[in-house]
């Protein structure tokens, strides 16, 4: 691990390398602050225990889901893939009923024509042309003459014989007289299929769906989900080309914890410490798997260049050193721009 000494060294020795040392000079004391980074995802197997009464219509083989007594004492092994969700579907031991209904194999008598299959039917509809009113200009389908033709009623070209009367041209030619038609429905027989049972006389009974019985259960369910949770700590504070370095060339200190592992001894305090919060057990958490890395960042502020901020951090060989513009610097490139954008901006309302 990288201690201030070390740090310092490192920043002198960038410094020499760039030949910069004559122009900058090397910083015999600097402002080291430490960032501690780490950075994990913590997998925990969440699970759920659910019991329901099930009911099922018909027929049903039960007899290949496990049982159990006690719901939650029953015990089904760990998941091997954490990341996987798993379902296990139980039945309660001695819980199942079979009931066959009373009804007669899941049929019962149509109430709308109780059981008969047809309906009764009107065998005559009125005439749809005349209304019955108009039948006979003679007779009105009575078949006796009982209007008085003598008020300069004419018939008309449509009026045919009436069937009742025999007078000519008076009755109307769909219905001759009589004022009804044969009912299209019953072709006039009187009676009609009935159109809820299709002449069956039954239906299927409602209380069993139609199969005749019932099987019914208590079902217990056993569910487990994975829930991740990415770890990145600090939240702010540490420029983003520094995070990337870190992550790219950085030697980083890792533990990986499978199930109820606790963390190991040899962790550093720091890291034990950044760790230790996110691994508190959450509601119904059976399982957990861990991976953290951590890396101890030192911010180095050297009087000598106010310009720069150097950043350091550790690799499998020396320690790496990033030099990164200062706030301070950043602001004045930043104006530097601004300004050149307002000259331009002069010199263009010049112009025009
Ligand atoms: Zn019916
Ligand atoms: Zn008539
Ligand atoms: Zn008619
Ligand atoms: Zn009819
Ligand atoms: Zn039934």
């Amino acid at each position: 691990m990288l201690d201030e000494k070390n740090v310092l060294e490192a920043v002198r020795r960038r410094i020499e390398e760039r030949g910069e040392a004559s122009k900058l000079g090397l910083p015999d004391t600097a402002k080291i602050t430490w960032h501690p980074l780490l950075e994990g995802e913590i997998v925990r197997s969440i699970e759920t225990r659910t019991q329901e009464k099930r009911k099922h219509y018909g027929p049903i083989d039960l007899s290949g889901r496990p049982e159990y007594d006690s719901l939650a004492r029953h015990h089904v092994a760990l998941p091997k893939d954490l990341t996987a969700t798993q379902t296990v579907t139980l039945v309660q031991r001695g819980s199942v009923t079979e009931r066959s209904c009373d009804c007669s194999n899941g049929k019962t008598a149509c109430p709308r024509c109780q059981g008969r299959g047809d309906l009764p039917c009107d065998p005559s509809t009125a005439c749809t042309v005349c209304q019955g009113i108009d039948s006979c200009l003679r007779c009105d389908g009575a078949g006796t003459k009982n209007r008085n033709n003598s008020d300069g009623q004419q018939p008309t070209d449509e009026r045919a014989t009436c069937s009742q009367c025999g007078a000519p041209n008076a009755a109307c030619p769909t219905c001759h007289g009589r004022g009804r038609v044969p009912c299209p429905t019953c072709d006039g027989h009187g009676v009609r299929d009935c159109p809820d049972c299709e002449r069956a006389g039954t239906v299927p009974h409602q209380r069993c769906k139609g199969t005749g019985r019932t099987v019914t259960w208590i079902q217990g369910t056993i569910t487990r989900k994975p829930l991740t949770e990415k770890i990145k700590h600090p939240k702010a504070g540490v420029p983003y080309l520094a995070w990337e370095g870190a992550r790219e060339s950085g030697d980083w200190d890792r533990t990986h914890l499978t199930h109820k592992d606790t963390l190991p001894a040899d962790l550093t305090h720091a890291f034990r410490n950044l760790v230790q919060p996110h691994l508190e057990p959450r509601e119904g958490e059976i399982a957990r798997q861990a991976t953290f890395k951590y890396l101890r960042l030192a911010r180095v502020e050297a009087p000598q260049h106010p310009h720069r901020v150097y950043y350091v951090f550790p690799t499998v060989t020396s320690p790496r050193v990033l030099v990164l513009p200062s706030q301070r610097r950043t602001w004045q490139i930043t104006a530097t721009a601004l300004g050149a954008v307002l000259v331009l901006f002069l010199v263009l309302r010049l112009v025009s």
